[in-house]
């Protein structure tokens, strides 16, 4: 079980409030990402569920039982950091069993625990090194399998990627999704990288400044962000967004339209441009295109082997119904 549910709950340090009465919802088996700009309170969020903060107002409930005021060790939760926080004159086989001997648990117990968490992260062959003796990713691994032997009702992960080169981080993303496919326990997973939120979450929770803009599937967010914020934030290479006549015309405040939903065409566009840069990534090209009337150059995503090059006119076809609609707010008009 690993239901946790947090009630008006707010942090304060000092006279600054970081993270303003908010009220939210993780069920039980869930893989949800805390994602949003750096500084914008994921961690402190974390940390207070974990027990690691004091919380200045509300309540945190796991399954049913509020801990707010329980000690970080009793409430069932295990936490990995982007630093492993590896002892280093240890083997891993010591490094994963660590917690199970500060709990004084039969040998025996705590060897076959250590071979299980072990085999499901693939790490058998590596238990009598020590973590200087391992790469980056493994070293992570044996941080995941120090949290796995304690068999937590949730996993916490803070960045636990980030130290990581790009091509590691794929491959690490792919077997944390593998072990939550296979132990079926509730993760929490911070990080500021939109493509890891979209990639990995059930439930995306999307934070600025300490408040929560929008919760929901990636999808959800992607077709329908709820406001300004959440639009620019979420998908790569951005959504553009459109303010002025252009947007008038729509009867709103800013448009949005993604780089993927707007056509190059022979003729009969709604917007004719000047590429200033194109940028062949093989199976993609995109486009960044200078419109008359629109301040900002529009990103438009084609097909790799388009012949369009720095100078080139062309013709865009913003598909309709793909139209993003925004008030003075901010907010999504429905
Ligand atoms: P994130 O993890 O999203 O980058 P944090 O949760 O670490 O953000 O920080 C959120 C805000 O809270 C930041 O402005 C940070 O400076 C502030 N903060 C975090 N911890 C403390 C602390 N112990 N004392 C004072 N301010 C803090
Ligand atoms: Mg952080």
């Amino acid at each position: 079980m690993g239901r946790i549910v947090l009630e008006k709950v707010s942090k304060t340090f000092g006279d600054v409030e970081v993270i303003p009465p908010l009220d939210l919802a993780i069920e039980d088996g869930e893989f949800a990402v805390f994602v949003g700009p750096s500084g914008c309170g994921k961690s402190t969020l974390l940390r207070l569920i974990a027990g690691l903060e004091d919380t200045s107002s509300g309540e945190i409930i796991i399954d049913g039982e509020t801990v707010t005021e329980v000690s970080p060790s009793k409430r069932g939760l295990a936490m990995v950091f982007q630093s492993y926080a590896l002892y280093p004159h240890m083997t891993v086989r010591k490094n994963i069993a660590f917690p199970l001997r500060m709990e004084k648990m039969d040998q025996s117990e705590i060897d076959a625990k250590v071979d299980i968490a072990a085999t499901s992260l693939n790490l058998t062959d590596y238990l009598d090194r020590k973590p200087g003796q391992l790469s980056g990713g493994q070293r992570q691994r044996v941080a995941i399998g120090r949290a796995i032997v304690r068999e937590p009702s949730a996993f916490l992960f803070d960045e636990p990627l980030s130290n990581l080169d790009a091509a590691l981080r794929v491959g690490m993303r792919m077997e944390i999704l593998e072990l939550h496919n296979k132990l079926k326990t509730t993760m929490i997973y911070v990080t500021h990288d939109q493509v890891e939120a979209m990639t990995m979450a059930d439930k995306i929770v999307v934070l600025q400044a300490g408040v929560i803009e929008q919760v929901g599937t990636p999808l959800e967010l992607y077709r329908a962000p709820r406001n300004l914020f959440v639009a620019g934030f979420i998908g790569s290479p951005k959504m553009n967004l459109i303010a002025g006549e252009e947007a008038a015309k729509h009867g709103a405040t800013t448009i949005g339209i993604r780089p993927e939903h707007i056509d190059i065409v022979t003729s009969g566009g709604v917007w004719e441009g000047t590429v200033s840069v194109s940028e062949h990534l093989g199976s993609d090209t995109f486009l960044h295109v200078n419109v008359d009337g629109i301040e900002e150059p529009l990103t438009v995503r084609s097909i790799g082997d388009i012949a369009v090059r720095h100078g080139d006119k062309v013709s865009l076809s913003p598909r309709l119904n793909e139209l993003h609609k925004f008030r003075e707010d901010g907010l999504r008009v429905e």
